[in-house]
């Protein structure tokens, strides 16, 4: 029987597999999630150990989509996805400590760990539509290394045009040109004038206009995306069954933003991984450190830091979270949801705390943590990490911990010549680009400014999309 999703916020429609992968958010302005977790037996988390990560990544996302598509297909679109990555192990285990790891997701196409599920994403929406008949608009709003991995993913893919908002000159100069340097016709990027936040607002605002969103066909390719969440979990199974699950549990330390990474490793655990402790490590914008240390949740203003892509105030995957810890009640998180964004305040009450704080622990590292910790890392082991990993390693260096919460396991989430000019600061090396990318500089961009207002946006995509059609 396939596996039914449901929104957080219980108003909208039960959907399966394929329909949560075209609608993104659901109507009721929630998020989808299983209705059920898919639980793997001791046996089966052991037989993955030792398969290539295709076949693993396989079996573990099967449950999510069996009934959608044929298994042959689905197993051929896997296979193909992770093929294209730069390393044969595709998600690779580097030891830099005594039982410190680093989880290098940095070798797909834009060297950070968005491309594990986006490169999915978007064969599954090629797949799916030409099966349909359909296409599709694609939007999502960038902080950073969100865009170029959704660029990446739908370039020149059939029935799929494709919109990435990022915040107009702040992100960094090789995100913005992974981005804007595609020649692909149907990839526009849009600079918008204001914060990724107010980017973010923009594709709500876009989501919750019924009409517009029908009549574009609008699907988002965010981590609010159920399918991206799909592909995050897998890295999490890998990793805790190469280091010894399920025999023993692993601890994952996860620069954090809009919590979908470390969510991914939260359904992990509730797949049945056995996972010691989740560390989230936030940068200067550190509201979720503040809620496991306070109880509450409160709103600031956004900080620019060396860590971009983490620089959020609003994690909007946290709702998927706040459903559970609401007891999977619709109208609860409805209210919750709505009163943090009218009061910028959020108590869910002592109970809902000590449960949160019984999975995640919180570490704040500001600029100079990270290039500190990027400086201790390159001396211990040579590794040059980027900011972000560092926020990671820093949370995940910081505290002490029990023997009983397995080896720790720290994500690289970005390549260190992401971010050269911090990694250069910090060490004095500067990273260099791989081959592939060597000529990032040279090549020429495309994108349009806009300014903060819904209308013009919505007048942009309809105007573009309306040309793609009649081509
Ligand atoms: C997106 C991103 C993050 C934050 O991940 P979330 O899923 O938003 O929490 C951290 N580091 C890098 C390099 C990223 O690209």
């Amino acid at each position: 029987m396939s596996l039914r999703y449901i929104s957080t916020r219980g108003e909208a429609p039960t959907l399966e597999f394929e329909d949560v992968l075209l609608t993104g958010l659901a109507r009721d302005g929630g998020l989808y999630v299983p209705e059920k977790w898919p639980r793997f037996s001791d046996q089966a988390l052991a037989d993955l150990r030792g398969l290539p990560y295709g076949e693993q990544a396989a079996r573990i996302m099967w449950p999510f989509v069996e009934g959608a598509l044929p298994h042959e297909d689905f197993a051929n679109i896997v296979d193909e996805t992770y093929g294209v990555f730069g390393h044969r192990a595709v998600a690779p285990l580097q030891q830099i400590d005594q039982d410190l790891w680093l989880l290098e997701l940095f070798h797909g196409p834009t060297l950070a760990f968005k491309d594990y599920a986006l490169q999915l994403l978007g064969r599954l929406f090629e797949y799916v539509l030409a099966r349909r008949g359909q296409r599709m608009t694609v939007v999502g709003a960038t902080s950073g290394d969100t865009g170029s991995a959704a660029i990446e993913a739908c370039r020149d893919r059939a029935g799929i045009e494709v919109f990435i908002l990022h915040p107009h000159g702040r992100t960094s100069e090789v995100q913005r040109r992974q981005m804007t340097t595609v020649t692909s016709s149907n990839i526009h990027n849009i600079a918008l004038k204001g914060s990724f936040d107010d980017c973010q607002d923009i594709l709500k605002g876009l989501f919750n206009d019924g009409a517009f969103r029908d009549s574009v066909q609008l699907s988002a390719v965010n981590s609010i995306n159920w399918a991206r969440i799909m592909g995050q979990i897998v890295y999490y199974v890998v990793a805790g069954v190469a280091l010894g699950g399920p025999g023993r549990p692993v601890s994952f330390a996860v620069p954090t933003g809009n919590f979908g990474n470390v969510y991914a490793a939260y359904g992990a655990k509730k797949m049945g991984l056995p996972v010691g402790e989740l560390v989230i490590g936030s940068n200067a914008n550190d509201i979720l450190t503040r809620y496991l240390d306070s109880g509450v949740m409160e709103i600031g203003t956004v900080a620019p830091t060396l860590s971009p892509s983490m620089d959020i105030q609003v994690s909007s995957n946290f709702e998927r979270l706040v459903f559970d810890l609401l007891g999977r009640d619709g109208g609860a998180v409805k209210a919750a949801m709505d009163g943090l964004r009218e009061t910028g305040r959020l108590d869910m009450g002592p109970a809902c705390w000590q449960q949160a704080r019984a999975i995640f622990r919180g570490h704040r590292a500001d600029d100079t943590a990270t290039l500190q910790t990027i400086r201790q890392v390159y001396e211990q082991s040579g590794a040059l990490i980027d900011p972000h990993t560092a926020v990671g390693v820093a949370a995940a260096m910081a505290g002490t911990r029990s023997p009983a919460a397995g080896p720790l396991v720290a994500l690289a989430c970005a390549h260190g010549a992401k971010f050269p000019d911090a990694v250069e600061k910090a060490t004095g090396v500067r990273p260099a680009l791989p081959a592939r990318l060597a000529d990032l500089y040279e090549r020429e961009e495309h994108m349009t400014i806009l300014e903060n207002d819904l209308t013009s946006v919505k007048n942009f995509v309809r105007d573009r999309v309306g040309q793609a059609a009649t081509v």
